[in-house]
């Protein structure tokens, strides 16, 4: 157990408001400022993988308005809410984004293995995500790719649970074949379904589902018709063709005529002079250990096996030392003459020493 954070004490409870994990500790969450007194216990966790919730904005670099990236976006652009200026956005990013989220959920102190893990262990001492989700809820980090370099792209990652839009309970998910996904609400009795944009298998490839309003496969999205000589574009229904009255605080807007919930994506805010979004997280899905905690097992496993090698060696070195029996590089049978043993000893003794030196080298490491 991690002996500071009082937080630790309780079980992990989620969000009322966005869903992530809730250090006991907080009055009011510190990523979406909803009270703590609206914060449930949080579901065992989900046999799939770890859930990350991520929020990533920049400011153009050309009139410097706050610009959320509220989905997955592999296009190859962004465009300003603002200035309505399209900027390139490199989809190299996400194959550091995606990981960082990756080892933020993964290694943070509400998971069972880091909750677990004693206060030396590398899990816990060199775990930099170890008070995640016990004092703080998130960690910050600045991305380019905006731009070239041009534009830090901010990124806040969180460990939780998306919840159901409308009665805030965790949802649960069913991951389909090609990259599907369902998110259902039993007691709203709600599916979502999700799919993962085409290019994420190859930015990062245990991202298994990305749940976001622009990644759902169950709305069409809102058309931008632009009249003959008219200076500003309509935005109509994509079934129907009724004109649409887009809204400033979602994504999705229901059409007048034929009642068609539709989606407006981010680029059709920046055309239709909306004002930027909200930034809004939205969550991925990680199957498997992050490389990172991979390696922080592995350093946990590495000085048993280094203690059993310098006994080993040390047992060897004490036995040459004895005379009689074969050294090392010796075949078997072989005996060694008078004489000889003393050296062989010695290279025994320089053998542990070595074996000592390897042992502080990897400790510095
Ligand atoms: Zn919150
Ligand atoms: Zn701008
Ligand atoms: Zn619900
Ligand atoms: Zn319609």
């Amino acid at each position: 157990m991690i002996s500071d954070p009082a937080g630790a004490a309780r079980a992990p409870h989620l969000c009322g408001g966005c869903g992530v994990f809730l250090p006991a500790t907080l009055g009011a969450c510190d990523v979406c400022g909803a009270p703590a007194a609206a914060a449930r216990p949080a579901p065992p966790l989900p046999a799939e993988g770890v859930w990350a919730r991520i929020e990533c904005r920049f400011a153009c670099p050309s009139c410097g308005v706050l610009t959320p990236i509220n989905h997955l976006d592999a296009d190859g652009s962004v465009t300003c809410a603002h200035c309505a200026l399209e900027q390139s956005l490199d989809i190299a990013m996400w194959r550091r984004v995606l990981p960082g989220a990756h080892e933020v959920a993964d290694l943070s102190g509400v998971m069972p293995w880091i909750a677990a893990a004693p206060a030396n262990a590398p899990l816990v001492h060199d775990n930099p995500y170890r008070h995640v989700g016990l004092v703080v809820s998130h960690w910050d980090w600045s991305e380019h790719g905006v731009v070239g370099a041009r534009a830090a792209v901010a990124v806040r990652a969180s460990p939780g649970r998306p919840l159901c839009a409308r009665c805030r309970s965790p949802v649960t998910l069913r991951l389909g074949a090609g990259g599907h996904a369902t998110a259902s609400c039993a007691a709203c009795a709600v599916d979502v379904s999700y799919a993962l944009p085409r290019e994420a298998p190859a930015l990062y490839a245990p991202a298994a589902a990305v749940l976001a309003p622009e990644h759902r496969t169950d709305r069409r999205a809102a058309v931008l018709r632009q009249e003959g000589g008219a200076t500003t574009a309509q935005l109509v229904c994509p079934t129907c063709g009724g004109p649409l009255t887009a809204r400033t605080d979602a994504y999705e807007t229901e059409c007048g005529y034929c009642r068609l919930p539709v989606l407006v994506s981010t680029k059709l805010w920046a055309r239709l002079g909306l004002g930027a979004p909200r930034t809004e997280g939205w969550w991925v899905l990680l199957r498997g250990p992050s490389a990172r905690r991979q390696k922080l097992e592995q350093d946990a496993a590495r000085p048993d096996a280094l203690q059993d090698e310098i006994a080993a060696r040390a047992r060897a070195a004490a036995q040459q030392a004895g005379g009689g029996v074969p050294g090392w590089g010796q075949a078997p049978g072989e005996a060694a003459p008078e004489g000889q043993a003393s050296q062989s000893g010695g290279c025994g003794a320089l053998a542990l020493l070595a074996a000592i030196l390897l042992v502080l080298g990897l400790g510095a490491f």
